[in-house]
């Protein structure tokens, strides 16, 4: 029998594409061969990422003269204002006569991967007769919970006059939920312009056709959700990750060389000075005024700090850096995130829990500060604090999901989770849910027996 051939297309955003190209090394060690799209812009960060590998990228022609996007912008983290990435996907609509060209020059393909924001990818499979499956980056508990919600929006339009009133859904009476549960985006068509709302229902009714969804987590973690959805929702899930832990370990890499933030981790544990990780992922807008407030509160929390800012400008104006030198580090560029996390001296990750930070956090059994910003960002902060009990929430001024953060709020609770005795519970709660993470992909469990079935099903039983 031929090995399979699986074919993957990630969306343009860094969060949707490393978890795929984990699971292209995860695929390439189950046997299959494996083919990856991706347009000329996002291929050299893929191409350096995969170059110890066998997978055939594919670069296929990205629209260019987009309203509202400036030339040659083919990715959601070069965006200058996140508003405006549903015109970048509707746009990669255009890309499907290439794609569909490069199919017809292969001669069998077992099955493909593509993006739940590529939806049209669904129409294409169909023409070539190969089952699709779906990948958007989403927990089962996010994508149960959204779609909950978004059959009540009725309850959630009633509960607009205030933040701080609790609620639950039939389904899941054991959670409380607020408004700050939700980004407007997720359950509330009327926050939303026409274009996004047409975009995001064709996407969904896409998913719904497809053969199944990819999900990047393990069973374990949210085994109710997971059925849940199975039995309620669908269509079927594989849950195969966490896929970071398919990565290869950098420092074994060609020409490694120590960047400077390593080394001054290094330091910090010579000092025996724990060290809180700061990120907000690859997309986040940030305003100016939240930045000041930012710098305020880790300053005067008096933790160590090693701080990446990525596209938010953090204007030294004021002093700051050379205030905090002894304490705090910035770093503009990007970053191995994983190779921070898994450094010893890291004890704390203030993220936005975008799902593959927290996957990342898991991972490297560090506890997390959860501060969601947009998307489902939210549910995933509800799930790292009141489900898996691995985090603590900040609070936002007025309760709402995406209100600001004061510094005296965040200074408490970075003190609580670097210097606390909640920290040091939350410690060692990460620690069996990472164990657990791990055990998931090892030979035999449940995320590596999962790939395998799907490989299985699509490919041995289609021969
Ligand atoms: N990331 C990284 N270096 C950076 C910034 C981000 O490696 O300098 C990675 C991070 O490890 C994660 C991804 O980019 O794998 C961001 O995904 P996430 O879901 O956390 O957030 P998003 O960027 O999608 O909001």
């Amino acid at each position: 029998m031929a090995s399979p051939h699986i074919l993957l297309f990630p969306f343009m955003s860094k969060g949707h594409t490393i978890p795929l190209l984990h699971l292209a090394r995860l695929l390439l060690r189950c046997g299959a061969a494996v083919t990856l799209f991706t347009t000329p812009a996002n291929r050299p960060f893929i191409s350096a990422a995969l170059s110890d590998t066998t997978v055939s990228i594919i670069d296929i022609p990205f629209p260019q003269n987009i309203d509202g996007i400036p030339p040659h912008v083919e990715s959601t983290d070069k965006l200058p204002d996140m508003s405006q990435w549903p015109r970048l996907a509707i746009a990669a609509k255009l890309m499907k006569p290439y794609f569909e060209q490069a199919l017809n020059s292969f001669p069998r393909i077992s099955f493909m991967i593509t993006d739940g924001f590529l939806g049209w990818t669904l129409e294409s499979a169909q023409k070539f007769g190969i089952p699709r499956l779906v990948y958007y980056g989403m927990n089962h508990f996010s994508m149960s919970l959204s779609a909950v919600a978004s059959q009540s929006r009725q309850l959630l339009t009633d509960l607009e006059v205030d933040n701080n009133k609790l609620f639950s859904f039939p389904s899941f009476p054991w959670i409380k939920f607020s408004k700050k549960d939700f980004d407007p985006a997720f359950v509330d068509p009327e926050s939303q312009d026409k274009l996004h709302n047409e975009y995001i229902l064709e996407q969904l009714q896409a998913t719904e056709k497809s053969y199944g969804i990819i999900v990047n987590g393990f069973y374990e973690l949210e085994s109710v959700y997971a059925d849940y959805w199975n039995r309620e929702i669908g269509p079927k899930t594989w849950c195969v990750g966490p896929l970071c832990l398919a990565a290869p370990p950098r420092k074994k890499q060609e020409n490694y060389r120590t960047p400077s933030w390593i080394q001054w981790l290094d330091m910090k544990q010579e000092e025996g000075k724990p060290v809180l990780y700061v990120a907000f992922g690859s997309q986040a807008d940030i305003s100016r005024e939240q930045i000041k407030q930012i710098k305020t509160g880790l300053e005067k929390s008096g933790v160590n700090f090693l701080w990446v800012v990525g596209k938010n400008q953090v204007e030294d104006d004021d002093g700051f850096e050379y205030r905090v030198k002894d304490s705090g580090m910035l770093v503009k560029e990007w970053v191995d995130q994983r190779e921070i996390l898994e450094h010893s001296s890291v004890q704390g990750f203030l993220s936005h829990c975008g799902w593959n930070s927290v996957m990342e956090s898991i991972c490297a059994k560090v506890p997390i500060l959860a501060w969601p910003m947009m998307a489902e960002q939210p549910l995933n902060a509800k799930m790292v604090v009141e489900e898996i009990g691995i985090g603590l929430r900040v609070e936002t001024s007025d309760g709402s999901m995406n209100g600001f953060v004061k510094w005296e709020k965040l200074e408490k609770v970075v003190k609580e989770l670097m210097e606390g005795e909640i920290g040091k519970e939350l410690r060692k709660k990460v620690k069996q849910v990472g164990g657990a993470a791990g055990e998931a992909m090892a030979e035999g469990g449940s995320s590596w027996n999962a790939l395998k079935e799907l490989i299985h099903e699509l490919h041995a039983e289609r021969e």
